[in-house]
C-alpha cells in the first residue's frame, strides 16, 4: 500500500507536516535538571482531591528544579462538559499555592506561554497533522466500522482468541481494508475513527521504570487503539502524546488508573520515534465505605472528592495542603515535628519517597494537623481568617465579627499565643458552635445544647446561686480561685484532690466538681478553655444572669 498516498487520501486538507510543528515549539531553554510538569485535568468534574494530590507532586518538583509547571484543558470529551469547571480547577490550584507558571488560565482569560494553545478541543488541527503522518507511515488506518462492538462481543472475541491462540490480540479487521475499498468509503463519505497499526507482540514484555512504583515488566501493547474519533476528536491516548511531546514535558504525573493503557502509549511515541516523557503514576486516595471496605474517593458519593469541600468547612489551605503532604511523603511528619516553623515549602519534596500502596483520606488526621496548625496561629491572624471564611458561608456571623472586632479578639485569644496554646478550633465553621457561648449567640444557660448529662441538677443550683451571690468582676485570678475555694469549703466540698480521695464520704464533692458546675452554667460544657479568662470577658450581669436564670 502506498501510505502516503493513503495519507493525502484521509487527510487532504492538513497542510503541515509534523516537522513544522515540532519547530514551532522548539526545546525549552531551560536551566540543567529542570523538570517541565504539567496539570491536565478533564473540564468534566470539579477539581478533584487527586488531581490536586497530582497537581502538587509536579509544583513541588518543578519549583525545586527551577523548571515550569503548566496547566492544559484536556477537554476533548465534549458531551460531559461541566461549565466553569476549567476556571473552579485554576482558581482552585492558585488557592491551594500551586500556581502554575504558564497555560490556560480560566476560561475567557488569556493563556500564559508559548507552547499553546493549551486547551485540547482548540489543538485538533495539530492531532490531525500527526495523525495523518502516523498513515503516512504505515502505522495508522481508517477504521469504517459504524459504532465499536458492544462490551459483550468484545469479551466473547477475547475469550475466544484466549482458547485459540492462547492470548488477546485486539487487530482490527479494518487493518486489511484495501486502498480502494477505503477510497470507495471515502467517496461515499462514510466517517471513519483512525486506529494505531499496533505492531506489538503480547507474548513479550518491557522493563519500565515509573518514578513511583519502581521497575516493572510491562507486557507489550497489541490493540489498535482509537487515534482520532469519527468526529474527528482525539481521545486521551493521541492527544497527550502530541501534547507533551510539544509542550516539552519530562515528567507526566497522573492517577494509577492510566498504567494499564501506559503500553498502549509508549507504543504510540515509539511510532512517531519520539522520546516519552518519564512517568509517576500516583497511588488513587481511597476511604473506606460503610462496611469497612477500601474504595476510590469518589466525585459522587464523597464531598472531600472536591477540594472546594474544604473551603466551605473552613479548613486552613497550609493545613490541607501539609494534609496532603503528609499522604504523599511518609517522613514530611516527622521533618515537621523537628521544624515546627518552618513553612511546608521549605521541606525537600522527592517523587520517589511517595509509596505506592493506595493512602486512605483520613479526616481525623486532616482535622489534627488543621487543629495543630490554627493553635499556633496569633489572635489577629485567627480573627482574619474567621472573618474571611465567614464572609462566603455565614454572613450573620460575619457581620458579628466585624461589630464586635476587639471583643471576638480576645475571646479567640483565649488560651492562645502562649507555649502550649489550645487545640479547640479545627476548622472556622467550627468557631461560632464551639463559642457560641461567648458570641452572644445562643448565650443563656441551659439552652437545648447545654450537656446535663450526669449532672446532679440539686448540686448545680446550690453551687450556682450561691456563686452568683459571691463573683467580684474584680478579682485576679488567683483571688479568683480562693474565692471559689472559699465556696467550695462553705458548701462542704473538699478544697482539694488529695483530701476528697482520703475520706469522700465526708465531702458533696471537690472543688473541681464545683469549678465545673460553674463552667456548665457559664458555658454549657462540661469542657472549655480557661474559666477565669471567659468569665472576665463577661459582664458581671451577664455571670449573674447565666449562673441564676435556670433557678
Ligand atoms: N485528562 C486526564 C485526567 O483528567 C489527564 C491525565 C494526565 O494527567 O495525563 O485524568
Amino acid at each position: 500500500m502506498d501510505y502516503k498516498k493513503l495519507a493525502n487520501l484521509l487527510y487532504p486538507n492538513v497542510d503541515k507536516t509534523i516537522d513544522y510543528y515540532l519547530k514551532k515549539y522548539p526545546k525549552r531553554d531551560l536551566p540543567k535538571g529542570a523538570e517541565v510538569m504539567r496539570i491536565a485535568p478533564s473540564p468534566t468534574g470539579y477539581l478533584h482531591t487527586g488531581h490536586a494530590y497530582s497537581a502538587f507532586i509536579s509544583r513541588a518538583t518543578t519549583r525545586k528544579t527551577n523548571g515550569v509547571f503548566y496547566f492544559r484543558l484536556e477537554d476533548t470529551d465534549q458531551k460531559r462538559l461541566i461549565e466553569n469547571a476549567g476556571t473552579i480547577a485554576y482558581d482552585m490550584l492558585c488557592y491551594y499555592d500551586m500556581k502554575p507558571d504558564e497555560g490556560y488560565t480560566g476560561d475567557n482569560r488569556p493563556q500564559i506561554g508559548n507552547y499553546g494553545d493549551y486547551i485540547q478541543s482548540k489543538r485538533l488541527k495539530i492531532y490531525e497533522c500527526f495523525a495523518k503522518y502516523l498513515v503516512s507511515i504505515g502505522r495508522a488506518f481508517p477504521c469504517f466500522c459504524e459504532k465499536s462492538e458492544n462490551k459483550e462481543d468484545i469479551l466473547n472475541k477475547r475469550q475466544e482468541q484466549l482458547e485459540n491462540y492462547g492470548n488477546i490480540e485486539d487487530k482490527d479487521v479494518c487493518r486489511n481494508l484495501t486502498y480502494e475499498e477505503i477510497e470507495k468509503n471515502i467517496k461515499d463519505n462514510k466517517p471513519f475513527a483512525l486506529k494505531l497499526l499496533s505492531c506489538g507482540d503480547s507474548s513479550k514484555t518491557f522493563k519500565f521504570h515509573d518514578l513511583i512504583k519502581g521497575d516493572r515488566e510491562i507486557r507489550e501493547n497489541t490493540k489498535d487503539v482509537v487515534l482520532i474519533k469519527s468526529n474527528k476528536i482525539p481521545p486521551y491516548s493521541l492527544a497527550h502524546v502530541v501534547d507533551d511531546t510539544l509542550m516539552g514535558t519530562t515528567i507526566v504525573v497522573r492517577g494509577e488508573e492510566w498504567f494499564p493503557s501506559l503500553s498502549a502509549h509508549l507504543e504510540i511515541f515509539n511510532a512517531f520515534g519520539f522520546k516519552p516523557p518519564k512517568y509517576a503514576h500516583t497511588p488513587v486516595i481511597c476511604k473506606l465505605d460503610e462496611n469497612g471496605n477500601k474504595r476510590k474517593l469518589s466525585k459522587r458519593k464523597d464531598k472531600e472528592a472536591d477540594v472546594r469541600y474544604f473551603i466551605e468547612q473552613g479548613y486552613p489551605k497550609v493545613a490541607v495542603i501539609e494534609y496532603l503532604l503528609n499522604l504523599l511523603n511518609s517522613d514530611f511528619e516527622i521533618w515537621r515535628q523537628k521544624n515546627p516553623t518552618q513553612s511546608y515549602k521549605d521541606f525537600d519534596f522527592k517523587i520517589e519517597k511517595i509509596g505506592s500502596n493506595n493512602p486512605m483520606f483520613d479526616f481525623n488526621k486532616l482535622n489534627d494537623i488543621s487543629k495543630n496548625y490554627i493553635s499556633k496561629l496569633s489572635k489577629d491572624e485567627v480573627y482574619s481568617n474567621l472573618l474571611k471564611w465567614a464572609e462566603s458561608y455565614d454572613f450573620d456571623f460575619y457581620n458579628y465579627l466585624l461589630n464586635n472586632e476587639e471583643y471576638c479578639k480576645n475571646v479567640l485569644n483565649i488560651d492562645r499565643e502562649n507555649a502550649k496554646p489550645r487545640k479547640d478550633i479545627e476548622k472556622w465553621s467550627d468557631v461560632k458552635n464551639s463559642f457560641s457561648y461567648m458570641f452572644n449567640y445562643n448565650n443563656h444557660p441551659f439552652a437545648p445544647n447545654y450537656n446535663l448529662e450526669g449532672i446532679d441538677l440539686n448540686k448545680l443550683k446550690e453551687v450556682c446561686l450561691s456563686y452568683a451571690k459571691i463573683y467580684n468582676k474584680d478579682d485576679d485570678k488567683q483571688q479568683w480561685f480562693e474565692r471559689i475555694k472559699k465556696m467550695a469549703q462553705d458548701l462542704n466540698y473538699a478544697t482539694d484532690n488529695k483530701l476528697y480521695k482520703q475520706n469522700p464520704e465526708n465531702y458533696k464533692g471537690n472543688v473541681s466538681d464545683v469549678c465545673m458546675y460553674i463552667r456548665i452554667a457559664i458555658t454549657g460544657r462540661k469542657e472549655s478553655p480557661n474559666l477565669y479568662s471567659l468569665c472576665s470577658l463577661l459582664s458581671k450581669d451577664e455571670i449573674v444572669k447565666r449562673l441564676t436564670s435556670k433557678f
